[in-house]
Parts: structure tokens; sequence; C-alpha cells
């Protein structure tokens, strides 16, 4: 490793230290905000995805409902537009949402790609451990010029990841410095509901679905 990297690497972990000291408790603080909001909507959007007829009509409603959390969130997170560091984090997609989007993008699926997934042994657990080691710090198919090029058809996973610091700090994928450590959104009820509404099938990181 250069001087240089250790150096920044040495300089960010610093920075993280220093972040993260309190900031539990102001995350506690907006999730205590985030705990009274009213959730009705989202509960709906949810229904009826789980009782949509085809795919692409469960990912519609899927899509709103995670907009309907985002809305309600975005004032307390740190997401801004423009803002891509976790496009260059794993992403994991179930088939039928990949296939979705190959379609609405008219983008080539990898047919090889694929993982079969089994929620009662919590392999989606280890699937997305592995992802994270795979794909860290790897730009996603779809980022051109820290744009996403596919905004409007963008995975679930990407809509419902949000960070509830103030600025992208702990985004940021430093050279050597680790894998981030983010204060996200716990979105992981709607996420394991919107992911059991496509049930056990095959999943993968959107690299490996699309290819550049
Ligand atoms: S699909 Fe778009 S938002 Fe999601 S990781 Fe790729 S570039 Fe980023």
């Amino acid at each position: 490793m250069s001087n240089e990297v250790e150096s920044a690497a040495a300089s960010h972990a610093r920075l993280v230290e220093q972040r993260w000291d309190g900031l539990e408790t102001r995350v506690s603080s907006k999730l205590a905000q985030i705990a009274g909001l009213d959730r009705g909507r989202e509960a709906q959007l949810l229904a009826q995805a789980a009782n949509a007829k085809t795919a692409t009509q469960r990912v519609h409603w899927l899509r709103k409902g995670a907009q309907a959390i985002s809305d309600a969130v975005a004032p307390l997170a740190a997401c801004r537009k423009g803002c891509s560091h976790c496009c260059s984090i794993s992403v994991v997609i179930p088939r039928a949402e990949a296939l979705v989007i190959a379609k609405e993008t008219s983008r080539k699926l990898n047919a090889a790609a694929g993982f079969e997934v089994d929620f009662e042994g919590n392999v989606i657990d280890r699937v997305r451990e592995e992802m994270t080691q795979k794909y860290q710090g790897q730009p996603c198919v779809f980022l051109e010029s820290g744009q996403c090029q596919i905004y409007e058809h963008r995975p679930l996973a990407c809509r419902l990841l949000l960070n509830l610091d103030e600025d992208d700090l702990l985004c940021q994928l430093v050279p050597n410095a680790g894998p981030p450590r983010v204060p996200y959104l716990n979105s992981r009820a709607h996420e394991v509901r919107a992911l059991l509404a496509f049930g056990n099938q095959q999943y993968d990181d959107i690299r490996a679905w699309f290819r550049h």
C-alpha cells in the first residue's frame, strides 16, 4: 500500500470514528420520529403487491411502497440527488425483478446468473454477505458519470437504502479503509415483505444479471 493511500485511509478512519461518537443517539431520535409516522399508505401498497397477478404489477406496487417510505424519510436522510456511493456496493435482486427491469430497459439478462435462495434457511443473508465481499467498490453496470441510467426502473434495493446520518461521509468508499459502516434506515421489514412477495427463487447481484 502506498503512503498516500495509507494516510488517506487513516485520516478517513479518524473522521468516521469522530462521526460515530454520539451518532447512535442522533439516529435513535430520527427513528423515533419515523416510528410516529403514519405507515398506512405503505401497508396498503404492500397488500396490493401481495395480491398482484403478474411480476410486473408486483414490482409496480412494491416500487410505490418503497417511494412512500422514501418520501416520508427523505427529510431525515443524508441521501441527496447526485450522490452515488451506494452504486458501488452490492445490489442483490430476485430474477423476477431483474426480468422486469430487462423488459423495461431493453437490456439483455444474463440467463446464467442467479443463486437459489431459501428464506427459511436464511440463505439470503449468506448470499448478501458473499455479494458484499465480491462487489464492494465495483460500480454498478448502470452507473455512468455518477448518474443512474435506469433511474425510473432501478431496483427496490436501491430505492430502500437510506442513510440516516447528516451527510455522505460514512457512505464513502475509501481504498483500504474497509467496508463502510452506515446507519441505514432499517427498511428490512419492507424489503423482506417485498422479497417474500417474490418467494423462493434465484437471486444475484445486478452486475451478474446485467453485463456491460
Ligand atoms: S441501478 Fe442505478 S441506483 Fe441502483 S446501483 Fe445501479 S446505478 Fe445505482
